[in-house]
């Protein structure tokens, strides 16, 4: 009867507003964009690997906040995951990423580092370069949701590509489970290796299961470029060095990245990527190029300034302690790299970098003489 079949609607919406999470005290992109309306439409879906939307947003509601950025909140488990909850995706890639729409906008890739300019640093501020990228395997889960088999399969078919690199580039796997502690501890406080899984970040997205199972370093000898492998990507692209040349950080990492593309091709494999998202990744922090593009720099009078934050802000700049993304600043360095990562180029975002950290260098500059600095106009880069 009619009324019984209310009543059984009452009692399904009933149950799913129960299971809504409490996301109160939430201060990240999920919690702005989650609502019962969105929760109870995703709540059955399922990927084609049975991904769930609960999956997606636990490391959002387990972390309401994180002590030095904003967070996103949700993680992909699958490339699906990025059309079957696209509902709740949508706005926080819209929110993250300064306004990009990925329903109606085109994202760009340019890896021509030739196009740079002013790409060298006061070395006496910037003490290391860096620029990093993920890329992920089509057709394997993404870390929050692979397997134990997938994973190992990614770390396999990485771990053979890359025996293809040569010259400056050719170097070979360190396979976590291999290495000694002491030599793990000396790549991590070198800045070349990820962290220990202990972010809560990473482990309430489920990306510590089996640690450390098929994970590595892969790195040529001079440790210049370099692989991470199934860590909260399956793969990440790593070119830096020490001081200040960013222009030649940036171009062994584009000469280095199409290498291991075109070995990855070879042997019948391909990246996740599609026009409206760019390259797809685990946190849709890293959609479009996946890149950071990054600096460790001494500021000792900026960032004692007020203004330190809003002139960021302003640049589309992001500052993080230089033990990564998890640690405070320590003194007077920061690693300050792009914000965002979709709707802008490679080279767009690297020259970005380049041109706000040579605005920080000289505004340290102006202070250290005693003189006034201002706060540059906000980087308008897509409407809200
Ligand atoms: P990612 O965004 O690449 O995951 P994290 O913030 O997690 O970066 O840091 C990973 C490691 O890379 C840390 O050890 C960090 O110190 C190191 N790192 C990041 N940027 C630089 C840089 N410009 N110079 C040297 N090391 C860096
Ligand atoms: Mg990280």
């Amino acid at each position: 009867s009619f009324s019984s079949v209310t009543h059984r609607l009452l009692f399904i919406l009933d149950l799913l507003a129960s299971d809504y999470p409490d996301l109160r005290k939430h201060n990240n992109c999920m919690a702005s964009a989650l609502s019962p309306a969105i929760y109870a439409k995703l709540r059955d879906k399922v990927t084609p690997s049975n991904w769930t939307l609960d999956q997606c947003i636990q490391t959002g509601v387990d972390n309401p906040g994180h002590p030095f950025i904003k967070t996103v909140g949700c993680v992909a488990g699958d490339e699906e995951s990025y059309e079957v909850f696209a509902e709740l995706f949508d706005p926080v890639i819209k929110d993250r990423h300064n306004g990009y729409d990925p329903r109606t906008m085109k994202h760009p890739t340019d890896l021509d580092a030739s196009k740079i300019t002013n790409g060298m640093f006061d070395e006496k501020y910037v003490l290391s370069s860096r620029v990093r990228t993920g890329r992920s395997i089509r057709g394997l889960s993404l870390p929050p949701a692979c397997s134990r088999a997938e994973r190992r399969e990614v770390e396999r078919v990485v771990v053979t590509a890359l025996a293809g690199l040569k010259g400056d580039l050719a170097g070979r796997y360190y396979s976590l489970g291999d290495m000694t502690e002491k030599e793990q501890q000396q790549l991590i406080d070198d800045h070349f290796l990820f962290d220990k899984p202990v972010s809560p970040l990473l482990t309430c997205a489920f990306m510590a299961r089996d640690w450390p199972d098929a994970r590595g370093i892969w790195h040529n000898n001079e440790k210049t470029f370099l692989i991470w492998v199934n860590e909260e990507d399956h793969t990440r692209v790593i070119s830096m060095e020490k001081g200040g040349n960013m222009k030649r950080v940036f171009e062994r990492f584009c000469s280095g990245l199409k290498q291991v593309e075109q070995l990855i091709q070879e042997r019948g494999w391909e990246f996740m990527w599609n026009e409206r998202l760019g390259y797809i990744l685990t946190c849709p922090s890293n959609l479009g190029t996946g890149l950071r593009a990054g600096v460790h720099v001494r500021l000792p009078h900026l960032s004692q300034d007020p203004r330190f934050s809003k002139i960021l802000d302003n640049l589309r700049l992001q500052k993080r302690g230089t033990g990564g993304v998890d640690t405070a600043a320590v003194g007077d360095t920061f690693d300050i790299s792009n914000n965002d990562r979709l709707g802008k180029s490679e080279v767009e975002l690297v020259q970005l970098l380049i041109d706000g950290v040579n605005f920080l260098i000289e505004s340290e500059k102006k202070l250290e003489k005693g003189q006034d600095i201002t706060v540059p106009d906000p980087i308008s880069q897509f409407k809200k």
